[in-house]
């Protein structure tokens, strides 16, 4: 690889940098690659990241964050706006806003320089060449001096922009909207992060063609609000428990206490987007005070913030002048709430997509055109049929196939499907991808859980699945139980990180597997069938027992004996058994299971008369 374009999301709270190649768009560095925009300049030199934010609170007069919210603005603007907490704010050359840290006024640009720098440095490691050129988002509302700031940053870290990408523009390309699109399009992104809002209504620009700034998809309105995000709803949770936390403590609670107060809010409002009910515990001397929250109360307490975010978007919408939009993309860790995903749902009546990661979409969708500007292929992004069969997984580890490889997209398939032990009350969905009929020879793309079903015999829920993949590539598949109503769903991009050449070996794979595959298959289907019917017999036999003769009971019971020997063979050593014989087998315990069904419902029908009989008589 010689000199690699990467992509980098510089945020006001996290920055990241990714590169994509034909396996897909990744982020780069150790762990989820989220760096913190914090920087902290003493005499001992400069510290970036993770650990400057960590230190800051004992470094506050040396650590800056938040400096996005300067970049490129005057120093009486961003007074006028108030300034971001904990930033001192001071006045620069030519009246441009500027930090003061300790003894030192550095401009914005100059410490972001830092964190750039730190991205190269973590690219290249990563890469394993030296980084020097990338492609940089920022808000699309950023005017052209923020926009020349942001390249002066990355000139300062010794880095060549590529391009300046707006970041919605970027989110949806991670969803490989905007490009090689026949019809235009109209795209709300929502943008949720910690302590902003933005959403941004774009237009795809049919066909292979670009905007004027050289985008694929052209921004038609903006609209937001800079003091309003994930943080606010953590103040709002810890004001709700505060006066309960005061009478426990028996006064009011120290700084720090309010900080703990205030992480503990953040953690159960997190909790809460998976689970409908969360419990912190805040460990003081005498004991713990435990906070509760469920997603009624957290529900009202979004109530006001929910209500601003949809007036930023009523406005964009009508700036816009755009009658519907056709897609969603959600960006920004806050976009994890559920009550978030299903306003935005409301709002642009379209189903959001969840698929990739909030956090991280942003430096995706900068990474992938940073890899059309560096002329390699994007061809695999443009799913016009899907490039391997999905499915999930069914009992014993085989797949049932759901959209065959090569249907065209938009794809659909919906299928029923039952439990197979009694009282189940949650299913686990296992959607993956690829041509082989067994689980473990297949490619994991998610799993989810059904849960809260009534508890049922095996076979009476069902379950129906969904699988819905876009134009643009998206699946999503959605789980609903009829009886109950119960439903989940879960949203992935199988294109990302296979390569043409991995869909071919998976093709050619399971043409050379395909006997022992489908052997391997009908075998895992009959032992689940057959242990169902020597559970119902058995069953059976046990009510019914006295209205049947010696003789046939002892021909049932070497019918089972038969079977049961053929399925401890085919659990054994599946590759060993005659599938053939196994199902001679099953069919002839079917078929002389028949008296004993029948013996079965007689024996039914006298146990009801008994019952009706009356009072039992003292
Ligand atoms: P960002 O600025 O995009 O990194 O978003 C950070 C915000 O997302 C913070 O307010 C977090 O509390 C919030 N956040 C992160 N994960 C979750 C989650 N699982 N549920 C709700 N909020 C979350």
């Amino acid at each position: 690889m010689q000199d690699p374009i990467v992509g980098i999301d510089l945020g006001t709270t996290n920055s990241l940098v990714a590169f994509a190649d034909a396996r897909g768009p990744r982020v780069l560095g150790p762990g989820r690659g989220l760096v913190p925009s914090v920087i902290r300049i003493d005499d001992g030199g400069v510290v970036v990241g993770e650990r400057a934010r960590v230190e800051r609170a004992h470094h506050p007069h040396t650590t800056a964050a938040s400096v996005k919210r300067l970049i490129g603005r005057s120093a009486a603007e961003v007074r006028d706006a108030g300034a971001p907490q904990g930033l001192h704010v001071v006045d620069g050359p030519r009246g441009l806003a500027a930090v003061g840290l300790a003894d030192r006024t550095l401009l914005p640009q100059e410490l972001s320089a830092h964190v750039l720098r730190e991205l190269a440095r973590i690219a290249s490691v990563d890469l394993g060449v030296a980084v020097r050129r990338a492609v940089i988002t920022v808000p699309a509302y950023f005017d052209d001096g923020q926009r020349q700031a942001t390249r002066d940053a990355a000139r300062l870290a010794g880095l060549e922009v590529v391009r300046i990408v707006n970041e919605p523009t970027a989110a949806a390309l991670a969803y490989g909207i905007g490009r090689g699109h026949r019809a235009a399009e109209t795209v709300a992104v929502f943008d949720l992060g910690g302590g902003t809002f933005d959403v941004s209504i774009l237009s795809v620009i049919p066909g292979d063609g670009v905007g004027l700034n050289g985008e694929f998809l052209q921004v038609l309105a903006t609209a937001g609000d800079t003091a309003l995000g994930g943080d606010d709803l953590d103040a709002a949770i810890a004001s709700e428990f505060l006066p309960r936390y005061e009478a426990w403590l028996g006064g009011p609670p120290t700084l720090h206490g309010m900080e703990l107060l205030r992480a503990a809010a953040e953690r159960a409002k997190c909790a809460l987007s998976t689970n409908d009910r969360a419990t912190e515990r805040l460990a003081h001397a005498h004991g713990f005070f435990e906070l509760v929250l469920d997603r009624d109360l957290l529900e009202v307490l979004a109530a006001p913030f929910l209500e601003r975010m949809a007036a930023c978007c009523r406005r964009a919408l009508s700036d816009a002048g755009v009658p519907t939009i056709d897609r969603v993309v959600l960006v920004g860790g806050s976009t994890r709430i559920p009550a978030v995903r299903e306003l935005a749902r409301r709002l642009f009546g379209v189903e959001p997509y969840t698929a990739l990661d909030p956090d991280v979409v942003v430096a995706l969708g900068a990474a992938l055109q940073a890899q059309v500007l560096s002329g390699g292929r994007t061809d695999l992004l443009l799913m016009d049929v899907v490039p391997l069969s999905l499915g999930i997984e069914t009992a014993g580890g085989a797949v049932a196939k759901m959209i065959v490889r090569n249907s065209a997209v938009p794809a659909r398939a919906t299928e029923m499907f039952s439990t197979g032990v009694d009282g189940q009350t949650a299913i686990k969905v296992h959607v993956v991808q690829g041509e082989r009929e067994l689980v473990n020879d297949c490619r994991s793309l998610a799993t989810f859980e059904l849960r809260g079903l009534p508890p049922m015999p095996a076979g009476i829920p069902q379950v129906q699945l969904d699988f819905m993949v876009d134009a643009n590539g998206v699946l999503a598949v959605n789980a609903v139980e009829r009886r109950s109503g119960r439903r989940a769903q879960v949203q992935v991009v199988p294109a990302y990180g296979l390569t043409a050449d991995e869909v071919d070996r998976m093709e050619a794979d399971s043409l050379a597997h395909a006997r022992e595959d489908m052997h391997a298959h009908r075998v895992i289907d009959l032992i689940v069938n057959a242990r169902l019917d020597i559970s119902w017999i058995e069953d059976a036999r046990t009510r019914a027992a006295a209205l049947l003769d010696t003789a046939y009971l002892e021909e049932l019971e070497g019918h089972l004996t038969r079977l049961k020997g053929f399925m401890a063979l085919a659990e054994r050593s599946p590759g060993q058994v005659d599938a053939d014989a196994f199902h001679a087998a099953k069919d002839a315990l079917d078929r002389a299971s028949m008296r004993l069904h029948e013996a079965a419902i007689v024996q039914s029908l006298q146990s009801m008369d008994r019952g009706s009989k009356g009072p039992v008589q003292p």
